[in-house]
């Protein structure tokens, strides 16, 4: 809602929202060719354009190769997208079936009630997520994701390696 003298405007705000950033000023950092010049602190400088706050909202961040190797088959073979929109299909129907709606949309009830945990595996993310300082916030998305994981493997409860797989996409350094 946008409120501008005697107008206020609501706009739909339910949105997926998908961005991409280079690693550094010149983009390649990180890469054999060492082609990279840019200092620590110009790296820091540049990823501290975007607000802690705007990072955490971002469910899953991935660092993805060059075009060049990441198109290239034979060095990681993956799903292909017919067969990871089936896995997709499957996971949303299930979720829909347990709760009426997409993981991403349920509220803190439903949070307690589907997306469970073992005593173990509850202490183990919370000494994770003080480790980490993530927020309270942060860590209902995580177990978003780590519910979805379950869902894309057709798993009823939420392990270990689902928490720690989601913890990966979490931002790292901000
Ligand atoms: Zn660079």
């Amino acid at each position: 809602m946008i409120s501008r003298a005697k107008d206020r405007v609501r706009f739909p705000a339910r949105f997926q929202l998908v961005a991409a950033m280079n690693p550094c000023p010149c983009g390649y950092l990180g890469e054999p060719s060492g082609k990279c010049s840019c200092t620590p602190d110009m790296v820091q400088r540049y990823r501290n354009k975007l607000s802690g706050p705007l990072l955490d909202r971002i469910d899953l961040h991935l660092t993805v190769a060059r075009e060049a190797t990441a198109l290239n088959p034979a060095l990681k073979p993956g799903d292909d997208t017919a067969t990871a929109a089936l896995l997709v299909a499957d996971a949303r129907e299930r979720q829909h079936k347990r709760q009426g709606c997409a993981n991403a949309f349920l509220d803190l009830p439903g949070l307690r009630k589907h997306c469970t945990l073992s005593t173990i595996d509850e202490t183990w993310l919370e000494t994770a997520c003080e480790r980490l300082t993530l927020s309270l916030r942060s860590a209902h998305r995580l177990l978003k994701v780590a519910r979805t994981l379950a869902d894309l493997e057709q798993v009823d409860g939420i392990t270990r390696g689902h928490l720690a797989e989601a913890l990966q996409y979490r931002p790292t350094s901000s």
